[in-house]
């Protein structure tokens, strides 16, 4: 196809640069062209089906065909389809969104501020944080801690709190004033011979001591995905957030969830936070939030940083901070819908009751000489792949083994997602068992041609 001058693939080769792409090699090997979605399925241009493996960028929730979402849009294009908050104007949908948004919230939150992506969500927080502690007379406690193989966005400040290589070499990030503290993968990380609970003290003991070496009066917040996702889908030990909470409250430091991929269901819970019992000050929310049908994200406050924010405002006259896109009525009405089926469909009871065939499916494969560690919870995984299960030697990256794998799934039907030496599956949430079986077989069958 990429001989055809006027085809698709030719077109994109020579006018777009992807996200996330090596433009030489994907000139060479050309685009995948995907061109409709029926449920947990999407077509390539060729008619080819594939089993959506990680709901596009995990935000597909309600795969890619419910028309109740399509009608919501529609119906709001027709009504009045865009306008903003900006000073003192507002649509209901938006005043809608916010009061759905703060009753479901998984600790009390004060108010929601919206905006178009979880890159602008966290860029907010972290502006926030500048604003709440500047009412409160400290301005040196503007540092924050995030943790290696964190990911959190792709701006300038948000690529540096994600703590993956490719997101900072090259883009001079990260910016002064984000840290990066350990990444808690025992699997990888643990010491010989250390347990789990150990190397849990030994990875908390470390943040302590940053906070101390930075001292406790500069550092203003600690931002963590429940489960890290892009960073290989990373599940923390029992008791790593308990003692991280503790550390927080000692020295008086805010802690951001971002909920950006564990949010709405992903865990068999409606939020990350309720399935490890974490007490955010403010949290990111985005992707599942409208199934990914539009762009929305948002953010949500406590009433303490709330104040410090209105606080700060009032001094100055202006909270001087929104995006063209914050609050705009067809996302907003979107995700007011797909909030509404999650709850009418009990998405977060299906995500439970099928998770155990999905996570237990997958675990059988660790008997693969080349798959190391199956990790995850709810409907969302990994799959690390080892050249030595002995040694748990990674493949050398030229290898690109997880790549490799990616590719031969793809062939079998089957969409994953190459993350470093890791495979990300992260499927529709209403995903049935049979369609479970029919992954785990696709999966299978791309593991027996990779080994
Ligand atoms: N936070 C997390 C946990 C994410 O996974 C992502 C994107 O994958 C983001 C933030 C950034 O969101 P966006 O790509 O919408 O800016």
């Amino acid at each position: 196809m990429l001989d055809t001058p006027n085809s698709v693939e030719a077109r994109d080769t020579r006018y777009h640069l992807h996200s996330y792409s090596n433009p030489r090699r994907l000139a060479e090997t050309g685009p995948l062209v995907i061109e409709r979605g029926e449920g947990i399925y999407v077509f390539d241009t060729a008619g080819r089906r594939y089993l959506e493996g990680v709901s596009a960028l995990w935000y597909a929730s309600l795969g890619f065909s419910e028309a109740r979402l399509v009608e919501a849009a529609h119906r709001q294009m027709q009504k009045l389809p865009c306008y903003h908050s900006f000073g003192h104007k507002v649509t209901e949908n938006a005043v809608d969104l916010a009061e759905m948004l703060i009753a479901m919230a998984p600790v009390p939150m004060s108010k929601v501020y919206f905006c178009g992506s979880g890159s602008e969500g966290n860029d907010t927080a972290l502006k926030a944080l500048r604003y709440f502690n500047n009412a409160l007379g400290r301005p040196a406690k503007k540092k924050v801690i995030a943790r290696i193989r964190g990911y959190h966005g792709t701006t300038l400040a948000t690529a540096s709190l994600t703590g993956i290589p490719r997101n900072h070499t090259s883009f001079d990030l990260p910016m002064e004033g984000i840290l990066h503290t350990d990444c808690p993968l025992y699997y990888r990380y643990g010491q010989p011979g250390e347990s789990e609970g150990t190397f849990v003290d030994r990875i908390v003991g470390n943040l302590e001591e940053m906070i101390l070496r930075e001292g406790p009066e500069t550092i203003a917040a600690f931002w963590a995905e429940p489960i890290l996702g892009s960073g290989g889908v990373i599940v923390p030990p029992a008791g790593y957030y308990e003692k991280v909470q503790a550390v927080l409250r000692k020295y008086d430091i805010l802690f951001v969830v971002d909920e950006v991929i564990c949010g709405f269901g992903r865990l068999g819970q409606m939020f990350g936070s309720q399935a490890f019992d974490l007490n955010p000050d403010m949290i990111v929310i985005a992707k599942a939030l409208s199934s990914g049908y539009q762009p929305i994200a948002a953010l949500l406050v406590n009433e303490k940083v709330f104040a410090g924010l209105s606080a700060e405002a009032e001094k100055i006259g202006v909270f001087g901070h929104g995006f063209t896109y914050s609050a705009h009525p067809v996302p907003t009405a979107v995700a007011i819908e797909t909030l509404k089926i999650y709850e009418e469909r009990d998405i977060v009871g299906h995500v439970r009751n099928v998770a155990p065939r999905f996570q237990e499916g997958l675990r059988r494969f660790a008997d693969n000489p080349f798959v190391g560690d199956v990790r995850g919870m709810g409907l969302i995984a990994g799959l690390e792949l080892v050249k030595d299960k002995s040694t748990r030697e990674n493949f050398p990256p030229e290898a690109r083994a997880a790549l490799e794998l990616e590719m031969m799934c793809l062939d079998e039907g089957l969409v994953v997602r190459a993350i470093g030496d890791t495979v990300a599956i992260s499927p529709p949430l209403i995903i049935t068992e049979a369609q479970i079986d029919e992954l785990l077989g696709c999966l299978q069958r791309g593991l027996a041609r990779f080994t």
